[in-house]
C-alpha cells in the first residue's frame, strides 16, 4: 500500500488555511516532511501578505486547491539542515519566496530562470503537487530555493521576496533602470511602493499613477516619487501623455490600458506584473503609433533574488509595512480588498502564531 501523506510528511505543522472560496482563513493543522539531504527546515518568523494570496484565497484565479495555506514572502531561522546542505546551517536567517522547486535541466534552469520553467513548484498550491505556504510555523525547502538574509536588513522586510524581487526583475531586464529614465508606476500598494523604491535607486524620475489621491503625499514625501497622476483625472493623464520611458504596472483588477499607453513616449515599454483575474482591452493604434510594447514579467530567478536581497541591504531599501499578528489574516485580507494597507501587512508569525 502507497504510503499516506502522514506517512510521508512526518513534521507536524500549523498555520492558517482557507477551506472554501469565502476565503476565510481559520487555524489549521498539517505536517511537512522530514528535512532530507538537500533540505533546509526554518521556523518562520515573519510573512508578507501578498494580493496573490487574497487572489489565490478566493480562487479568482481558477485554480486554488483547498485547503490552501497561502505565503511566499517567509523570513524565519534554519532549525535543521540535511547532510548534503552546503550553503546553510542551523540559526542562519534565511527566506523562501514564490518558488520551492523546478526542474533544474531546462534552458530556463540553465539560465537561472526558475521562475520560468514549465516544471516549476509554487511555494503554496501549486499544480500538480501539494504545497503549503509560509502563514505557518515551519518551513522546508531545498536548498537552491532558500536565500540568505543579509545581516543588516530587518527580518520584517519579507515582501522582498515577492514584492521585491517581482518589481526589482523587469526594472532590470527592460532596461529602465537608467539614471535619468522617467518611469511610471501604477497601483501604489505591495508591488508598487517597491517599484518606486527601487527606481529611484537606479536614479530614475518617477510618476505615480493612482486611483487613490489620498496616498499623495506619502508618495512624493515618504516614497522619494517625483510626480502623483489621479488615474481617473483625465486632466491629469492628458498633462502627462508622452511622457514615460517606461512603466511598471501592478493594479489587481480589470483597469484601462488606454490612458497607459498615451503617457508613454514613442518605444516606450508598459510592463505588466499585475494579475487581474479578467482580460484585459488593449486599443492597437495607440500601440502602433510609437512603436510601443507591452509585456509581462513574473518574479524572479533564485540568482536575481539574492541579488535584489542584497542590493536592498546595501542601499537601504526595505518595505513600508504594517506588522500584525497572525490572528488579524482576515482583517487584514478585507483591507487589502479595499487599498487600505499602507503599503504592504506582515505576519508576525513568530511571536504571535499560537498552535491551538
Ligand atoms: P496591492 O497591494 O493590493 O496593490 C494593488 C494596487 O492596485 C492597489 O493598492 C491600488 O493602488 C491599485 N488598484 C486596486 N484596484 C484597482 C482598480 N480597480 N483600478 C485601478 N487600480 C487599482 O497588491 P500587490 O500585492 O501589490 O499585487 C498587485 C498584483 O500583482 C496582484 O494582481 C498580484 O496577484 C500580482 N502579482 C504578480 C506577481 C508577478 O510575479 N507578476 C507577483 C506578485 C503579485 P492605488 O490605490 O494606488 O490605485
Ligand atoms: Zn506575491
Amino acid at each position: 500500500m502507497a504510503a499516506s501523506h502522514e506517512e510521508e510528511h512526518p513534521v507536524k505543522a500549523f498555520g492558517y488555511a482557507a477551506s472554501d472560496t469565502s476565503g476565510l482563513l481559520s487555524p489549521f493543522k498539517f505536517s511537512r516532511r522530514a528535512t532530507g539531504e538537500k533540505d533546509v527546515q526554518f521556523k518562520v518568523l515573519y510573512c508578507g501578505i501578498c494580493h496573490s494570496d487574497l487572489h489565490q484565497i478566493k480562487n479568482e484565479w481558477g485554480f486554488t486547491k483547498y485547503p490552501i495555506v497561502p505565503g511566499h514572502e517567509i523570513v524565519g531561522v534554519v532549525t535543521e539542515v540535511g547532510s548534503k546542505v552546503e550553503k546553510f546551517k542551523a540559526g542562519d536567517k534565511v527566506g523562501v519566496g514564490c518558488l520551492v522547486g523546478s526542474c533544474r535541466k531546462c534552458d530556463n534552469c540553465a539560465n537561472d530562470l526558475e521562475n520560468y520553467c514549465p516544471l516549476s513548484v509554487q511555494t503554496y498550491n501549486d499544480l500538480r503537487t501539494t504545497t503549503y505556504g509560509g502563514y505557518s510555523d515551519i518551513m522546508v525547502a531545498d536548498e537552491h530555493f532558500v536565500v540568505r538574509w543579509p545581516e543588516s536588513l530587518p527580518m520584517e522586510a519579507a515582501p522582498l521576496l515577492c514584492a521585491g524581487i517581482t518589481t526589482y526583475s523587469p526594472l532590470k531586464y527592460f532596461g529602465l533602470d537608467k539614471p535619468g529614465m522617467h518611469i511610471g508606476v501604477v497601483g501604489l500598494g505591495g508591488l508598487g511602493h517597491m517599484a518606486v523604491k527601487y527606481a529611484k535607486a537606479f536614479g530614475t524620475k518617477v510618476t505615480v499613477i493612482s486611483t487613490s489621491p489620498s496616498k499623495k503625499q506619502e508618495a512624493l514625501e515618504r516614497l522619494g516619487a517625483d510626480l502623483f497622476l489621479v488615474s481617473t483625472d483625465p486632466e491629469q493623464i492628458k498633462a502627462g501623455m508622452a511622457t514615460l520611458d517606461g512603466i511598471i504596472d501592478t493594479v489587481s483588477a480589470v483597469h484601462a490600458l488606454l490612458p497607459l499607453i498615451g503617457l508613454l513616449k514613442s518605444h516606450g515599454k508598459l510592463i505588466m506584473v499585475g494579475a487581474p483575474e479578467k482580460p484585459l482591452e488593449i486599443h492597437m493604434f495607440p500601440l502602433l503609433m510609437g512603436r510601443k510594447l507591452i509585456a509581462g514579467s513574473c518574479i524572479g530567478g533564485m540568482k536575481e533574488t539574492q541579488e535584489m536581497l542584497d542590493f536592498s541591504a546595501k542601499h537601504n531599501i526595505t518595505p513600508e509595512v504594517e506588522i500584525v499578528p497572525a490572528d488579524y489574516v482576515n482583517t487584514a485580507m478585507d483591507r487589502l480588498k479595499k487599498s487600505d494597507v499602507r503599503y504592504r501587512f506582515v505576519l508576525d508569525i513568530g511571536k504571535t502564531l499560537k498552535a491551538a
